[in-house]
């Protein structure tokens, strides 16, 4: 039955039972009424006429209206005949009236009418008392019978009162308890109501949506479970090691080839901590402590020193970081190419070396007068051979440094030094550049500026090249300024010049190997000279900079720490 109907046939049972009700008690009380009335009506005014006649009997003597009033009252009396045996009475009451009236000395009439007055009293009080009984009878009989379909009504106004509630509230219940569920994620969770009616159809509404996503939870369980296995496949394939972690530094997953790095299983660490690995594990400490730093790691791996670069991800969830993956990019190979690079330059290099070292030679000797006369032609030929040959072995030079630098062979011979006589010594090494350009260089040297502790070659190397530089970017005529300063137990060098300066841009990258600012017209130079000066000063424990701005010039320095003693 539906909710509605039950709603209905209970409130319209209610309104049954009001009307039932009402209509019975009025139907009693009218009944009751009734009879009360008869009793006035029939009994009550007979009595009243043979108090008036009996009243006026006794005054027969002194009133004059007496017998009218008793005429008219006997005339009333034989219009209210309701008892049986009433009217013969008073058809002898009225024949003793008229004798009396016809002989009012006569006294002997008088207990004549007197009797016939009080035969018909008794009929009428014993009517009454008949009546009244009769209506009490019909009093106890309404009361009986409200009563009776009082208690029935109420008894199941009662079970109505204590059923009807539950009808409601059992069913909102069960759905409030399935609502708690599906929020819970529990979206096997079924209501179960046997009922035809409103809450049944929201049980089934509820069961099938549900089920709907109870499918669409397990199709989207299936659909990470393949995503999971198709991106394992693919981490397990690569030949990088990845580790990933979650916010909490619990290793998450580590494929193949980092298991084989750190030398552990899988299994033994997925959902430790990671610092509690790194207790026992030297790798996964390394990678712990450095952080996000991008050095070269250098690992045993596949039976040889095998060389890995590390690089962070952090994953996020929109802006919330929830773990972090390590990858470890195998670069073994790209080592051994550019050491392979660096002893084939290095050979190379060396190789040159001795015979352009001999091709200056040969342009010295042809120079010579003994050797022949030259005409200008043939001396501007020779000196542009010299020239080249210059060039040439700068150029090997460097290479070799780098070649030097790169296999990490940079050999140093620390000594206390003169840094007035390191800058002498510089200047002079490029005066005749400066001067071919009519560049001034001045210098501007502390008073009593200590020895430094340094390599006097490599420093002194240093030092050339940032003139060099200064002298090649800067327009005829400028000046260059060399200043040798004091400072926390350090000495700093600068060379300052009125260059064209580099743009702010390329400043970070001024010291990588051969970079050369874009758009740099010269022919010359092989971008190796600055990365080469930061490999000698910081292999000194110094320290190396630039500050520059583009039109304005530039300003290289160093610092070397003052010698002891
Ligand atoms: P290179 O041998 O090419 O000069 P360096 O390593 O010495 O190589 O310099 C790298 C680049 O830095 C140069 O190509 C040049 O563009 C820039 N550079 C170096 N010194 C200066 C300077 N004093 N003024 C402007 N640019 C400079």
């Amino acid at each position: 039955m539906r909710l509605k109907t039950k709603l209905s046939l209970g409130i319209g049972f209610l309104f049954v039972v009001i009307l039932v009700f009402g209509t019975l008690s009025i139907i009693s009380f009218m009944r009751l009424r009734n009879d009360s009335a008869h009793v006035l009506k029939n009994n009550h005014e007979t009595l009243m006429y043979c108090n008036n006649i009996l009243k006026a009997l006794d005054e027969t003597k002194t009133n004059p209206q007496a017998y009218a009033i008793i005429d008219s009252n006997i005339t009333k009396q034989e219009a209210n005949i309701t008892e049986p045996g009433e009217k013969e009475a008073t058809v002898l009451l009225r024949k003793s009236f008229e004798e009396l009236r016809l002989h009012p000395d006569d006294s002997s009439n008088y207990p004549e009418v007197r009797q016939s007055l009080q035969v018909i009293n008794l009929l009428n009080q014993q009517a009454i008392m008949r009546k009244s009984k009769a209506a009490e009878e019909t009093a106890e009989t309404a009361t009986t019978w409200l009563t009776i379909i009082f208690s029935i009504l109420a008894l199941i106004a009662f079970t109505l009162a204590v059923n009807f509630p539950s009808v409601i509230s059992r069913p909102i219940r069960a759905l409030a308890e399935g609502i708690t569920a599906i929020a819970q994620k529990n979206y096997q969770k079924r209501i179960h109501l046997e009922q035809h009616d409103e809450f049944g159809e929201l049980a089934n509404a509820f069961n099938s949506m549900a089920q709907k996503l109870d499918d669409y939870e397990s199709s989207n369980l299936a659909k990470i479970k393949f995503e999971k296995s198709r991106i394992e496949t693919i981490i397990n394939q690569m030949k990088d090691g990845i580790i990933g972690f979650d916010e909490g530094n619990n290793v998450l997953f580590i494929n193949a080839v980092a298991e084989g790095l750190l030398g552990i299983r899988e299994k033994d660490i997925v959902g430790r901590y990671a610092a509690d690995i790194a207790v026992k594990n030297d790798l996964m400490r390394t990678l712990l402590q450095d952080g996000q730093s991008k050095k070269e790691l250098k690992i045993y791996a596949d039976n040889k020193e095998s060389y890995f670069s590390k690089d962070v991800f952090e994953v996020k969830n929109e802006a919330q970081v929830i773990g972090q993956v390590i990858v470890l990019r195998n670069i073994t190979p790209f080592h051994e190419l550019n050491e392979a690079k660096t002893n084939f330059i290095a050979t190379v290099s060396h190789e040159l070396k001795t015979p352009l070292s001999s091709i200056k030679m040969s342009a010295r000797l042809l120079t010579d007068n003994r050797v022949g006369v030259l005409n200008n032609e043939q001396h501007e030929l020779i000196q542009s051979i010299t020239d080249d040959a210059d060039r040439l072995l700068k150029i090997t030079g460097e290479l070799l440094n780098m070649s030097q630098v790169e296999t990490g062979n940079i050999q140093l011979r620390m000594q206390p030094a003169s840094v007035e006589s390191m800058i002498e010594k510089a200047v002079q090494a490029t005066l005749l550049q400066a001067q071919q350009k009519y560049i001034s260089i001045k210098t501007s040297i502390a008073a009593g500026i200590p020895e430094i502790n340094a390599d006097v070659e490599k420093t002194s190397w240093v030092l050339i090249n940032f003139l060099t530089n200064a002298i090649k970017y800067s327009p005829e005529s400028a000046g260059i300024l060399i200043t040798a300063v004091q400072q926390n137990g350090v000495v700093e060098v600068t060379v300052k010049d009125q260059g064209r300066g580099i743009d702010e841009k390329y400043l970070s990258r001024i010291f990588d190997r051969y970079f050369k600012v874009p758009g740099t017209h010269e022919r010359t130079g092989t971008g190796l000279g600055l990365a080469i000066s930061k490999e000698f000063i910081e292999a000194q424990g110094g320290r190396i900079w630039v500050n520059s701005k583009l039109n304005e010039g530039s300003e290289f320095g160093f610092a070397l720490k003052v010698a002891q003693g």
